[in-house]
Parts: C-alpha cells; sequence; structure tokens
C-alpha cells in the first residue's frame, strides 16, 4: 500500500512543538518578533504574507507587517531593511517574493542581516548549508528532509534525485540530502536521458514547474516521490508537477497536492525565527 505523507498533519505536529517552547521562551523572557515586508499587492504574495501572520499568531511570535506601495524604492526598502537589521527586538526579517522588476532582489537579498535571514535565502546562509554550518536553511527543502524523517524513510545511502535546480528548491535540497548522507544527483532541463535517470531514485523530489509532467515512466517501483510543484489546472483544482493518479500506485510513498509539501514551507519558516531568537541573543 502507497504510504500517502500527509504534511498537513506534519506541519501541526511542528507547529505544535513550535508552540510549545515559545510558551517556554516567554518564561526566560525570550520574546520573538518576525518582521514581514511586502511591495506592492500581488495578490498571490498577499495570500502568503496572510498565512504567515497567522502561523506566527498561533505560535506566539509577534509580526509586523510592511505593506508597501508598488512605487517604494529600492533605496527607500533598503533603508527600512537597514532600520529592522538594527533593532534588538526583531529577530527575523522576511522579504516577500518577487519583489517589483525596478528592484534588485539580490541586493535585497544581501542587504538582510544574516543572523535575521530566516528565509535563509542571504548568500552566507547559503554558503553555510555548503560547508555544514550552522546557518538558516530555505523552508522548503529544510520541510522535506522533516516530511521524511517524520514519515520513518530513510535517507542515508539511498539514491535521491532531484529535477530543478533553483536557488530556493533544487540546490539546498540537493546539499540537505547529502547532508542527510544520501546519494544524491540533480538533474534539470539539460539533462540528457531524464527518465533514466530519474528512474534510479529510491527518492525522487520533482521541483519543476510543469503541471503533471512526471509520470510512471520516470518512477522506480517503490520509490518515494515528493512532488514541490504547485499550479491551478483547467478547472481551478490545485495540482503538482507529479502526475499523482499515474504514479502514486506504482510507489511506497507520495505527497500529495494540495496538504504535502506546501504546509511544510510555513512550519519551518516558523522553525528559523524560533531558532533566531537563539542566534540574535
Ligand atoms: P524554477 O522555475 O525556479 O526552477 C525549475 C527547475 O526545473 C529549473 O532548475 C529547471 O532547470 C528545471 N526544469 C524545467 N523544465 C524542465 C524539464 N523539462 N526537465 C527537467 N528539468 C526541468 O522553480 P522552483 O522555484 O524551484 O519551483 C518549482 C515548483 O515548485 C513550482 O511549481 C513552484 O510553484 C513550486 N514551489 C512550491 C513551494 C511550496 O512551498 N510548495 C515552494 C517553492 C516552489
Amino acid at each position: 500500500m502507497t504510504q500517502i505523507i500527509d504534511g498537513k498533519a506534519i506541519s501541526a505536529q511542528i507547529k505544535d512543538e513550535l508552540k510549545e517552547k515559545v510558551t517556554n521562551m516567554k518564561k526566560d523572557d525570550i520574546t520573538l518578533c518576525l518582521a514581514v515586508i511586502q511591495v506592492g499587492n500581488d495578490p498571490a504574495s498577499s495570500v502568503y504574507v496572510g498565512n504567515k501572520k497567522k502561523a506566527c499568531e498561533y505560535i506566539g511570535i509577534e509580526s509586523l507587517a510592511y505593506e508597501l506601495d508598488e512605487n517604494t524604492t529600492q533605496d527607500e526598502l533598503l533603508d527600512l531593511i537597514h532600520e529592522l537589521n538594527k533593532r534588538k527586538d526583531v529577530n527575523g526579517i522576511l522579504v516577500q517574493l518577487p519583489l517589483p522588476k525596478h528592484i534588485d532582489e539580490d541586493m535585497i537579498i544581501r542587504a538582510i542581516d544574516p543572523s535575521k535571514d530566516v528565509d535563509g535565502f542571504h548568500p552566507q546562509s547559503v554558503g553555510a548549508l555548503c560547508i555544514g554550518q550552522k546557518g538558516f536553511v530555505s523552508c522548503t527543502p529544510a520541510g522535506i528532509i522533516q516530511l521524511l524523517k517524520r514519515s520513518g524513510i530513510e535517507i542515508a545511502g539511498k539514491e535521491c534525485v532531484i529535477i530543478g535546480r533553483s536557488n530556493i528548491v533544487g540546490k539546498p535540497m540537493s546539499l540537505l540530502l547529502l547532508r542527510e548522507n544520501g546519494t544524491v544527483t540533480v538533474a534539470h532541463s539539460k539533462t540528457e536521458n531524464l527518465k533514466e535517470v530519474a528512474k534510479r531514485a529510491d527518492i525522487l523530489v520533482v521541483a519543476v514547474g510543469r503541471p503533471k509532467m512526471i509520470t510512471r515512466e520516470y518512477v522506480k517501483e517503490g520509490a518515494v516521490v515528493i512532488d514541490v510543484g504547485i499550479h491551478r489546472n483547467e478547472n481551478n483544482k490545485l495540482c503538482g508537477d507529479v502526475d499523482y493518479d499515474d504514479v502514486a500506485p506504482i510507489c511506497s510513498a507520495i505527497t500529495p497536492v494540495p496538504g504535502g509539501v506546501g504546509p511544510m514551507t510555513i512550519a519551518m519558516l516558523m522553525n528559523n525565527c524560533v531558532e533566531s531568537a537563539h542566534l540574535n541573543s
């Protein structure tokens, strides 16, 4: 029987653990505060920002919301980040991406103090992950490691194939699986014989951004399949990068969309906020 990995339940479990930790931290007078900056009013970003605020409220983390006008200049945004970097009461700073085209995203990410970089996107955080030092880890791949571990799936020694090499999912995913002693292959748009490469995987992580691209032709029987993709299909229903109905019957475990990887991203953001208190104290 295929194990359906329940990201909603695992994310709720992590949030409850964090809530308890935060309650105990408050007893020691340690408080937490996350600053969330949104520039413009992209509807998808507004939903994500709203969900982050709700998660903060649930866990007991204060959140500061900065909803800036679409025409905010890069210098104005940099000034705000510098001010938040200095504030002792702010532990984490998150700038919701994407930013309007006139703002250089890389420059904004680099401006965030790495000790407050709860998204784990700062080059220092990425470098620390690469060489196995302490630092914040990008939330989606960190969430996938939790999904695997909390579902009792062994990573050490396993063939892990990731399809996709983005900075926020594919690359950090490869480093995290390596850290867990997996044997890691990263496939991408220029990979030859993708089906054969993907079929080597005991653990297949798919982050291609193409609805239902991965059918059972890419999957070894008994593999674990993690679907990072999220799309709305023609009937306005959510689907992933994996053709779930086709693949689920032949794998040993799979994440559904929705309810798989998605809920984990926010849980791991909250985890990074809690860790930031230790880094800053
Ligand atoms: P991206 O577009 O930045 O990267 C996609 C990667 O897939 C690229 O590295 C590219 O080389 C590779 N690729 C594209 N077409 C390919 C093909 N035909 N064959 C092989 N490789 C191919 O995307 P991303 O930011 O990594 O996101 C991937 C998906 O995950 C998207 O659907 C996104 O919405 C979703 N996502 C979900 C969460 C979440 O919390 N659930 C978080 C981040 C991203």
